[in-house]
C-alpha cells in the first residue's frame, strides 16, 4: 500500500524494465537534476510528457505538421494563416516566420515526437527550455 497522498499503478515488466534501464543508465545526471530514485524519474518523465501534451493540445487547433525533413520542420500556423519553417542552426531552432528561436511555432515543434526522432537521429542534444519540475505537497519525489 503507498503512503497517504500517493497512488500506485501497475505496468508490464516490459515497461517497467525499459524505464529502469534509462534510470539505472543516466543516474548521475538525473541526480544533478535532483531526481533521486526511480519513483522520482518516473514522476518527472510523466510531468514533462504531460507539459508536452498540454502544449500541443492547446496550439493543436492553430498549427498543423506540414512536412518533416532532417533538417527542417514545416509548421502551418492557421491563425495567421502563414507557413512557418523551423530549422536547426547552432543547435537552436530557428523560425523563418518571426525570425526568432522562441515563438509559438518552435513550442509546437518541441511537442512533436518527430523532432525528437530527428535529434536522437541526428546526434543532437539540443539545448530546450529547462523543465521546471512542479513539487509535491511534501516538496520532493521520494516515495
Ligand atoms: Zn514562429
Amino acid at each position: 500500500m503507498p503512503k497517504p497522498g500517493f497512488k500506485s499503478i501497475t505496468v508490464s515488466d516490459y515497461v517497467y524494465n525499459r524505464f529502469f534501464e534509462t534510470y539505472e543508465k543516466n543516474r548521475r545526471g538525473l541526480e544533478l537534476k535532483g531526481i533521486t530514485s526511480f519513483s522520482g524519474y518516473l514522476t518527472s518523465m510523466m510531468e514533462e510528457t504531460m507539459t508536452k501534451y498540454e502544449v500541443f493540445a492547446r496550439h493543436e487547433p492553430f498549427m498543423e505538421k506540414i512536412d518533416v525533413e532532417q533538417n527542417r520542420i514545416t509548421v502551418k500556423d492557421n491563425k495567421k494563416d502563414k507557413i512557418a519553417e523551423i530549422f536547426l542552426r547552432d543547435d537552436q531552432l530557428y523560425c523563418s516566420l518571426d525570425g526568432n528561436t522562441d515563438c509559438v511555432h518552435i513550442g509546437f515543434v518541441y511537442s512533436l515526437p518527430e523532432f525528437y526522432n530527428i535529434m536522437t537521429t541526428k546526434g543532437i542534444k539540443i539545448s530546450r527550455p529547462a523543465f521546471k519540475q512542479p513539487k509535491n505537497k511534501l516538496g520532493n519525489y521520494t516515495f
